[in-house]
């Protein structure tokens, strides 16, 4: 995009001056990832105004900022705009982007899985096609934007994640993308407290496809066939994946390898698949689903589609493998809704190693029901006697305790328990806000 179209594309700019019509390498709004040819749009936000930082960031190479305050930019040199609203700059700049792309566009909502179900399609599709997957964990309505924003023109497909905390944001979200394709990885309890139960969570869920212009195609987890309302079903071509028999991808046979990572069959058309997933997370397995759907429907071989599943490894904080001085750590300390808990904690039991210790912190989002979901945690753990498990938290501490469960109030205590361990492997699970990669980081720090 060039300054000048950038411009044009933005409506509520109040004040504009182009200096030099360059190309824009990249949208940000964080000024420490301008690089040159950057664009940069100020946000300001409780802690810290960027437009303190847009002077800076135009000397260091960027090629234009989006400024909202009027001193500023009278202030700076360079090519420089001055709008109303950022987040709408922002919305406008990636609606342009989104308006002319003739690639198609993939949107993913869920209660789990979401950002590694997009990993695994994005890693399928990229064997062969050109691909542009939003990045991180940007999935609210600013995060869509700047993805947008950044969209990369040339490409056959891009993949956008989208997140919900209240009612009415997927399906804004949805008509902003406009997808072709839209995946549902399942619905749960993540932030159940904020919707109606678990019918409000599913219709939000389901809103994804109210921004699909032509009748486009749905894959949904077949857990969650009873939500698909008709409306949704004359809108889309709904596609099941899992374990149903009628669905149109199933999954098959599922064995752990000696690693403990997974060989899994998938079938469709009646035709089974054989494919390697290089984690020891099932979850894994179910996320490939719609990536081998998807795949295959984009004309893939099955060499492909196995490749890239087979390439596939989950992002820093989402059960990333790292070792640590022959200590397996797994890194899974970016969220912890209950299913993905229960699941990782099922998971580390099956795999065929000695030394087995989870650190699991307190999960988040469960607003209201906290009671039950954490009486069901502490209970699977009692279950699951091959491996030592330490809780964190002030919410574990009222319930029975099985000879397995040791539990600790602080991270600092957790963290004299981590000094003590040796060998095996270690699970470190919890939602953002318990900052569990502290603990890692002390492992780190002890070997
Ligand atoms: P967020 O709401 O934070 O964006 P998300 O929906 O993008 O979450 P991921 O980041 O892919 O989800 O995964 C979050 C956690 O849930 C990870 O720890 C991952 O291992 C686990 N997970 C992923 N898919 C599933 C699944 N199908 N069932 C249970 N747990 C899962
Ligand atoms: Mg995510």
């Amino acid at each position: 995009m060039l300054v000048t179209q950038a411009i044009n594309a933005m409506g509520g700019v109040l004040r504009s001056h182009v200096q030099d019509d360059q190309q824009i390498r990249n949208f940000v709004i964080d000024s420490r990832q301008s690089r040159k040819g950057s664009c940069f749009v100020a946000f300001k936000g409780e802690k810290t105004d960027g437009n303190r930082y847009a002077e800076a960031v135009l000397q260091s190479g960027a090629c234009m900022v989006i400024v909202t305050d009027e001193d500023v930019y009278e202030q700076i040199e360079g090519n420089k705009v001055l709008v109303a609203d950022a987040l709408y700059a922002l919305k406008d700049l990636g609606a342009y982007n989104l308006g002319r792309y003739k690639g198609r566009k993939i949107a993913l909502t869920g209660s789990v899985g979401k950002t590694t179900t997009k990993e695994l399609i994005s890693e399928v599709l990229r064997t062969r096609k050109r691909v542009y997957t939003a990045y991180g964990n940007f999935n609210n309505e600013l995060g869509v934007a700047i993805c947008a924003a950044n969209m990369k023109m040339g490409t056959s497909y891009s993949v956008f994640e989208m997140g919900t905390n209240s009612a009415g944001e997927i399906e804004a979200l949805s008509k902003y993308i406009k997808p072709d394709i839209c995946v549902v990885t399942g619905i749960g309890h993540a932030h159940i407290g904020r919707f109606e139960g678990i019918e409000g969570l599913a219709k939000e869920k389901l809103s994804i496809v109210s921004g699909m212009q032509k009748r486009g195609v749905l894959y949904i987890a077949d857990s969650c066939r009873r939500f698909v309302t008709s409306e949704v079903l004359e809108k889309t071509d709904v596609r099941y994946f899992g374990t149903d028999m009628a669905s149109h991808i199933i999954l098959g046979d599922v064995n752990r390898t000696v690693d403990g990572d997974f060989y899994f069959t998938a079938v469709t058309r009646n035709t089974p698949y054989c494919f390697k997933l290089n984690h020891f997370y099932s979850h894994f397995v179910n996320n490939s689903l719609p990536a081998i759907a998807i795949g295959m429907a984009a004309g893939l071989s099955y060499t492909d589609v196995m490749k890239g599943i087979r390439k596939f490894q989950p992002k820093d904080g989402r059960g990333r493998i790292k070792e640590v001085d022959g200590i397996k750590v797994i890194d899974d300390t970016y969220n912890a809704g209950f299913e993905s808990v229960i699941s990782a904690m099922t998971n580390l039991a099956g795999i065929p190693v000695e030394k087995k210790t989870a650190f699991i912190g307190e999960m988040g989002e469960i607003e209201g029901y906290e009671e039950m979901l954490y009486f069901k945690l502490m209970k699977k753990a009692s279950e699951l006697t091959n491996v030592e498990f330490v809780f964190v938290g002030k919410n574990f501490a009222r319930f029975e305790r099985t000879g397995n469960i040791k539990v600790v109030q602080t991270r600092e205590e957790a963290m004299q328990l981590i000094s003590k361990v040796s060998c095996g492997t270690v699970l470190f699970k919890a939602s953002r806000g318990q900052k569990f990669e502290e603990l890692i980081r002390h492992l780190e720090e002890e070997k």
